[in-house]
């Protein structure tokens, strides 16, 4: 399997070296045949080649099997033209990573909630308010005089069932259960459109139960009964936003892995941002992206048919609870002191116990 390391910005680089640590120890341990070869995006190659997405890299995705994201900065920066492009948006757009699954769960002392929580949320990850930026002027917004600005939302029933059905196929494998996350009450149309595909997609999944709740309410019962959830699938924005209120209530943003995955590629890609407050310091939790390269092994495992990688998945999953149950071997922002590297070395340890 050939992946692609974009190590980003922010705390990008350290995440990805404690996730690359982690990939590289099971490689040479358990044969799995990986080959990783890297390329910078983002902010250091505005200042090298004067984009924060080469061409060259985009040449490159559709020849390896998966890519690992880090983290990147791009706004703030001069407009699309002079290099400001947002990396992951436009990897999503380009190569049709239609559905962000993003599971999150609670682990006993590290959530701040009263019931356990265990969860994927599924975001459609091509349209929405993020849509199409080429379409309307390059920016999916305008503003027609200085004192009024519209954004556009765009919902089409194919990208709406093709989610759909990533969620009944997840739900159908887990708890039996979709919750559909929309504001249909006041977005009549596009929601509309967008409850109405995931009807459809219902239908050939009877053993799945549908539930349906307008998004204010979805981010109440989150807290309330998060215990009730199985898969939520809903729109871009909505699903950006519930999933950071699910990770941080698991505990923190920087423990739910993600995964942007289209037919031929997927891209796995921490949850968070680039946390530029704490770059540079060593004490970012690298559990998101290492979770995150763990579902990418499983995806490309199953597609390839290859046990290795599905075993592999499942080992650093397994490596990475275990090392979060210890309250020695926490980073800073689940109340521990370890450093990112001191983390991904205890999940090295686990590993080798493991084998
Ligand atoms: P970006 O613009 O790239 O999203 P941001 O400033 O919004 O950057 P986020 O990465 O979204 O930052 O993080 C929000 C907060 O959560 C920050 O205070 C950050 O330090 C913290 N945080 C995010 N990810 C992690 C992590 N992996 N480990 C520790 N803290 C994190
Ligand atoms: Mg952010």
């Amino acid at each position: 399997m050939k992946i692609l390391v974009l190590p980003g910005d922010g705390i990008g680089p350290e995440i990805s070296a404690a996730t690359l640590q982690v990939l590289e120890h099971l490689n040479s341990s358990r044969s799995l045949g990986l080959e990783f070869e890297t390329e910078q995006i983002g902010l250091a190659s505005l200042a090298k080649e004067s984009t924060t997405l080469p061409q060259r890299v985009m040449n490159r995705i559709p020849k390896v099997d998966g890519v690992i994201l880090g983290p990147v900065s791009h706004y703030d920066y001069p407009p699309r033209a002079e290099g400001g492009i947002n990396p992951s948006g436009e990897l999503r757009t380009v190569f049709k990573l239609y559905a962000n699954v993003r599971p999150c769960r609670s682990r006993d002392d590290l959530s701040i909630l009263k019931n356990p929580m265990d969860l994927v949320i599924v975001r459609e990850n091509t349209e929405g308010f993020y849509s199409d930026r080429n379409m309307f002027a390059g920016s999916g917004e305008f503003m027609p005089d200085e004192d009024s600005a519209f954004s556009i939302r765009k919902i089409t029933a194919r990208a709406s069932e093709r989610v759909a059905r990533t969620a009944f196929e997840l739900a159908a494998s887990r708890k039996k259960k979709v919750t559909a996350v929309h504001k249909a009450n006041v977005l009549k149309l596009s929601d509309g459109l967008f409850l109405r595909q995931v009807r459809k997609v219902a239908q050939d999944f009877p053993e799945v139960e549908l539930e349906e709740l307008i998004v204010d309410a979805a981010a109440a019962h989150l807290i309330r009964r998060p215990q009730t959830f199985d898969v939520l699938v809903t729109t871009n924005m909505f699903g950006d936003i519930l999933s950071d209120e699910a990770s941080e209530l698991s505990g923190s943003l920087g423990l739910g892995g993600s995964l942007n995955a289209g037919t031929d590629i997927a891209v796995a890609q921490a949850q968070h941002g680039s946390a530029p407050d704490i770059q540079g310091q060593g004490i970012a939790n690298p559990t998101s992206l290492i979770l995150s390269a763990a579902m990418l092994l499983e995806w490309h495992g199953r597609r390839a048919s290859d046990p290795r990688l599905i075993a592999a998945a499942t080992e650093i999953e397994s490596a990475v609870e275990a090392t979060l149950e210890d309250p020695g071997a926490r980073t800073r922002d689940i109340g521990g002191t370890c450093g990112t590297e001191e983390f991904s070395n205890r999940v090295l340890k686990h590993l080798k116990t493991l084998a």
